[in-house]
């Protein structure tokens, strides 16, 4: 097998975790010299998904949002609110200008290599790391992978479920939309399945993605999500006269198996290393600060361990529970987020669901919940 020369990094995965993880890298003056590899099996040259999160500032993607939003609807059974975010925005970037605004950064750096090709195996070795793809071997100091190469085996302690998804975008031939206010969760749909909301997010008055979204331990047939969209756009939307343009489909892990996040010389990232908000499936934000995170150590230590304080665990435990309570249907998950949303300001629940309140902001967040069922999920979460 021919071999290659020695690289100092070599990206295993060029999805929004390794490609997010080079332009970090990039940014770095002081790593100007690190010989980068990146190795992806597929062109990505489609729209494959969108990405919504929000953020206070304007971030490193921030060229590329697609739009971004101020004020956003919640619907919960009985309950209904535009609710103002404050200092953040809501904001989409779709797939397509993410993986051509990294490419268009990572070719004029001239400074990263790149193969496309099926990566077969990662390894430690006695200097560092080695990768096999496309029969070739690689060598260099650390992977940085963001392969999921199997299903994790999740042991019976543990809760696994999906958040699965489909959107369309669709054009109307009249004006319908409010491309001031997305909605972020609309839960007035039926519950029977488990917890199921469709979000809104408007391009225009005549264009939008609507989502219908599942957090059960199983996928519906294809059928039913279509069903399912129909129904929203005719109930709450008064819409039969309309036309897809685009599709996406989608599945997330929420589970609180603890994927590895390092072996050896080998770090994982992305959702294959554990980045994916268990509670939420939100995952864009945590990779970024995570790259970035990891970037700061190779700058200041050249090495690019991260070690979470033990404090932070407790967003694991917060994420436990709330699993605990989707998975036994300890209380329907419409009936949680309504709570969550109508008695707290939705800046407190973006900083919690990015780990980022303080213990006292914690207790009151958790002060709108009913304490009783909480209290025992939390005490069986914490023996476990
Ligand atoms: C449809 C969809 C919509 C989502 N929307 C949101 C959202 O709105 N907000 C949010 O926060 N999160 C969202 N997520 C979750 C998460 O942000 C994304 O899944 C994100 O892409 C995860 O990044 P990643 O790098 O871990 O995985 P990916 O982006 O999937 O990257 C992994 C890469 O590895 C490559 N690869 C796989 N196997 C091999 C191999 N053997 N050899 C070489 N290359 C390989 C793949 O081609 C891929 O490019 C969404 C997920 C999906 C699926």
């Amino acid at each position: 097998m021919p071999q290659k020369d020695k690289y100092d990094y070599i990206v295993t995965g060029g999805g929004c975790a390794g490609l997010s993880f080079i332009l970090h890298v990039l940014r770095e003056p002081s790593l100007a010299q690190k010989k980068i590899l990146l190795i992806e099996r597929e062109e990505k040259a489609s729209n494959d998904r969108t990405w919504c999160y929000w953020e206070k500032d304007a971030g490193l993607f921030e060229e590329i949002v697609y739009r971004k939003w101020n004020k956003a609807w919640f619907h919960g059974g009985s309950y209904s609110s535009l609710k103002d975010l404050g200092a953040y925005s809501y904001k989409m970037i779709r797939g397509i200008d993410f993986y051509t605004h990294c490419h268009g950064i990572i070719s004029r750096s001239g400074r990263v290599d790149r193969v496309k090709a099926a990566v077969t195996g990662i390894q430690n070795s006695t200097h560092g790391v080695e990768v096999v793809a496309g029969n070739q071997l690689f060598s260099g100091q650390y992977v940085f992978n963001s392969i999921l190469f199997e299903q994790p085996q999740i042991s019976s302690n543990c809760h696994y479920l999906l958040q699965h998804f489909k959107g369309w975008i669709i054009e109307t031939p009249h004006p319908v939309f409010d491309p001031e206010h997305p909605t972020l969760m609309d839960f007035r749909v039926g519950q029977g399945e488990g917890t199921t909301f469709v979000y809104v997010m408007p391009f225009s008055t005549t264009r939008a993605l609507v989502e219908f979204t599942l957090f059960t331990p199983n996928l519906l047939d294809h059928q039913s999500y279509d069903q399912g969209l129909k129904d929203y756009l005719k109930e709450f939307l008064q819409l039969e006269d309309y036309k897809v343009v685009e599709e996406e489909f989608g599945v997330i892990p929420m589970t609180d198996h603890e994927f590895p996040a390092q072996d050896g010389n080998i770090l994982h990232m992305g959702t294959a290393g554990g980045q994916t908000k268990p509670s939420s499936g939100y995952t864009f934000r945590f990779i970024q600060k995570h790259a970035a995170a990891m970037v700061r150590q190779l700058v200041d230590k050249d090495t690019p361990f991260v070690n979470k304080p033990f404090w932070e665990k407790r967003f694991m435990w917060y994420d436990r529970v709330l699993l605990h309570m989707l998975f036994h249907k300890k209380m329907p998950g419409s009936r949680i987020f309504t709570l969550l949303f109508s008695r707290n300001p939705i800046q407190r629940i973006f900083r919690f669901l990015d780990n980022e309140t303080s213990v006292s902001q914690e207790l009151v967040l958790l002060n709108t919940l009913p304490q009783w069922p909480f209290m025992k999920a939390g005490w069986k979460e914490l023996f476990k």
